[in-house]
Formats: structure tokens, sequence, C-alpha cells
């Protein structure tokens, strides 16, 4: 059985889960490799790239993707292995990140030391482990320079205090991965938010049914621990008395009652102080490590297309948008809106602190623009925060995305249809457009064009569902 970083650092995060991986794939819900993991592969995959035209300019011995094994299981290919003119061995470990992460889920010294360790028993002596990530200040500046582009921090004291811990831990990961059976009971993630279980928490906990002290959103980890130790997990078992948030109990009440928990003079209040002409804005961003715009930094987030719907107070929709052609910053983009966007009305967004935030970015890179942008955020509505508390449907399962809760509220309006469902192939699909040939960019376009204008309508659509009740 061979056990790889990858391997190690999941083993790291839950035993149980490693051993299902390793022992029973097959039962292993690994679900659809995601699109967001995939772009952080290739982003590792294009900083390499950079790495190895930085060592082959320098005339350095090194050695890319050099593999070692172990009889007794491990395996690692390290990013770069160095001979240095001194005589030292030098390991090289690539991360796509701005800096050195240390903490649990992320841990590079806990990469790096496991390349050292594996190397070290396959016969390789490391003399120094260097960690190559991004430098967070370069901006780019036309071709990209691997010498300014790269960090290079020297780990190797840190990695020498981590050793024998690692070693052990490997140890461990090892002879559990040997192990024909393990105990299948209960998971430790019992006690913590859905967002920290994992793709098997169903796995090794097949009775949580689907609507579950899981759906109830922030709830505390002293209160789901109270829950846990009660037994109860089912929402209709929550007792009313529960020491529940407000906005918490709603939810509860949906699931007991089978049917959303609206507060119509609450929605009404808040439609009350929207004014017209009513804009539903979205933006659609694009962010990468290696900075693909000139101007811009590792992941910097820039605003690429926006999709506009205007509603008039006599029922009439009209529909304007914007789609940047080029790697460039979004000056054209900000004109675009200013002409789109008249002085009166309200903007409505779904999680507006999210369009808020770019319009501040924007405001610091075009300070001329500043003005008009801090207008538009001064009127800004989020729409999301209806369903906070006015409308909670357990329907929703506890969530306030736009994915959940337009398919519940106008069914008939889904994404389905489109060729760019998310947003993270739209940053894709944007990429990807930018080097193709003009047909299949015109194509893209579309495609991008269409999603981003599918979720105004959907806040349109959601808009007039509230407006009916
Ligand atoms: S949900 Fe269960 S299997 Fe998954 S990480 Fe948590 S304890 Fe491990």
């Amino acid at each position: 059985m061979r056990v790889t970083k990858t391997d190690f650092i999941h083993y790291l995060n839950c035993p149980k889960s490693f051993w299902l991986l390793k022992r029973e794939p097959d039962r292993y819900p690994t679900g659809d490799f995601s699109l967001f993991l995939q772009k952080i592969t290739r982003e590792g995959f294009e900083v390499e790239e950079y790495v190895r035209s930085f060592f082959e300019k320098s005339g350095r011995a090194v050695a890319f993707q050099q593999v070692f094994e172990t009889d007794e299981g491990l395996y690692a290919r390290a990013d770069v292995i160095e001979h240095s003119a001194s005589g030292g061995t030098f390991l090289y470990e690539v991360k796509s990140s701005t800096s050195v992460k240390t903490d649990q889920s992320t841990n590079h010294l806990k990469d790096a030391c496991f390349q050292k360790i594996c190397a070290e028993r396959a016969g390789q002596d490391i003399d120094r482990v260097y960690i190559v990530h991004l430098d967070a200040s370069y901006k780019r500046d036309g071709l990209i320079d691997p010498e300014k582009l790269l960090k290079f921090t020297d780990v190797t004291e840190q990695i020498a205090d981590l050793e024998g811990e690692t070693a052990m831990e490997i140890d461990k990961a090892l002879a559990l991965s040997r192990k024909e059976t393990i105990d299948r009971d209960g998971c430790p993630c019992l006690y913590k938010s859905r967002g920290n279980q994992c793709d098997t928490f169903r796995v090794f906990n097949p009775k949580i049914p689907p609507h579950s002290i899981y759906s109830i959103p922030r709830l505390s980890a002293r209160l789901r621990a109270d829950f846990v130790s009660r037994d109860i997990f089912d929402l209709r078992d929550v007792p009313d008395e529960s020491d529940l948030t407000e906005s918490q109990l709603l939810v509860v009440k949906s699931a007991k009652r089978g049917r959303p928990i609206v507060n119509v003079s609450a929605i009404k209040a808040f439609l009350s102080r929207i004014n017209f002409p009513v804009y539903f804005f979205d933006f659609e961003t694009f962010a990468s490590a290696v900075p693909l715009i000139n101007g811009a930094s590792p992941h910097r987030q820039f605003p690429i297309q926006y999709s506009l719907h205007i509603l008039e107070r006599n029922g009439s929709l009209a529909h304007c948008e914007y789609l940047e052609r080029e790697a460039r910053l979004p000056l054209d983009l900000i004109e675009k809106m200013q002409a789109d966007i008249g002085s009166q009305g309200s903007i409505i967004s779904w999680h507006a602190s999210f369009e808020k935030t770019r319009n501040k970015e924007l405001a610091v890179d075009f300070p001329h623009k500043a003005p008009f942008l801090d207008a538009l955020n001064a009127r800004m509505v989020d729409l999301e925060e209806v369903f906070k508390t006015d409308y909670v449907d357990i329907e929703f399962d506890g969530s306030t995305s736009i994915k959940r809760v337009l398919p519940i509220l106008c069914p008939e309006l889904t994404y389905s249809d489109l060729d760019v469902q998310d947003g993270t192939s739209a940053m894709e699909a944007w990429q990807r457009m930018l080097s193709a040939e003009p047909d299949e960019a015109n194509s893209i376009a579309q495609a991008l064009l269409r999603y981003c204008e599918r979720d105004t309508l959907a806040m349109v659509e959601i808009y007039r569902f509230l407006v009916a009740l």
C-alpha cells in the first residue's frame, strides 16, 4: 500500500477518512474533482513552470520531480532537488500561496517534512529545505520575471523541530493503511459544523437525517455538543425551548411545520426601502496565482464582467451588460457602469458585501472613480438579508445562497441549460477566451454573458416573488 504526501496530509486531517480511501476506495465518495480544486492544481503546475525557468536560467545542478520510494510504501515526488556546488543537497517544495502556511488544514511545513523524511528513508540525505512561494508584493509589468515573482523561504530549522513527531505520524499512517478493519462507529466530526466535516461523514454516520442539526446556521459548538450528547440530530426533535437565536429557531420551526416561515410585514418593510428604478447588479471576477493582468498581484481579484437588470416602477425591464475582452485593469468596465447606472434608485445585489468590496478596491486602483463607486455602495441593498430571518424555508437547508433559494422559489429558472454555471467555471472560461480563436472566443463570451445575466434575472424573479407575497 503506497502512502504519498497527499495521503499523509489526508491522514493528519482524519485517519478514518484516510483509511476508507486507501482500503475501500469504491466506497469513498470522492464526488467530482471540483472545478475549484482543478484550478488550484493547474495554478500549482503554472508556478512550478516558473520555478523551473528560474533554475534553468541560473545554471544550477537541479533535478525536477525526482521520485523517492521506500520498501515500506512511502512515495514522494520532490518538486526540485539541488546538489549544490558546496556539496549539500537542498529540497524545494513549491506552493502557489503568497506565504508559508502552517494552519491545520494546510500545513506546508508538514508537506515538506514528509518529502524530506521520504527522501532520506530512500537513501538521499537532505541538508536544507525551502518552500518556494509567490511574493505578495509582486505586481505584473509585462512578461513575468520569475526572480521577482518567487520567494524562497528557508524552513530547515522548523522542519528539524517537526521531524521526530512527523516520522511517528508517518509510521502510524503506514500501519493504519495496512489494517483490514477499523472502528466504524461515529465520527469526532459529529461535534463540528457541516463545513468542517468531510465527504465521508455520511458513510460513517448513515443515520443522520438530511435536515439535521448541521442545517442550523452558525450553531455554537456548545449547543452542537449538547444536542449530540442527548442524541438529538433530527431538526424535528430539537426542543422548542432550546437556547437558539431567533433566526436559528426559524430553521427548526420550518422543519417541524414542513413549510416556510414568512414574516410578511418585515418583507413589506424591506421592499418599501427600495427605490425605483431598481438596478439588479452582479459582478463576475477573475483571480489567479500568477497574475494574468498587468498591474495585478498574485491572487488579486478583479471584476471582468457585470450584468445589470433595470426594473422601472411601471414593470418594464431592461438589461445591460459588459464583458472585458482583454487582460487589463477594469477601467472600461467602470466607465460602462457609469453610463448604465443612473444617479437615482436602489442597487440590489445578492451577498452585496462582495460587490461592495470589489467597488472599494476599484476605488483605490482608480481614485478618480472613487466618488462614483462610493455612491454605488451607499445605494446598495442586499437581497440575501430577507432570507436570513424574514423568509426561512427548511428546503434551503440552512443556506441563504442564491443557488439554494432560486430553485425552491422559482423552479422554472435554472442554470442547467447554461454552458457556464458557476463563478469558478466563469474564471476558467474567461481565461480560455483571451487566447481562443475569434469564433471560439465569441462563443465563450456569449456563454459568460448568459451566465451573468441569469444571476441578475434570478434576483429580479426572487424580488417579484417577494412582492407577490
Ligand atoms: S467527518 Fe468523520 S470521517 Fe470525515 S473528517 Fe470528520 S471524523 Fe473523519
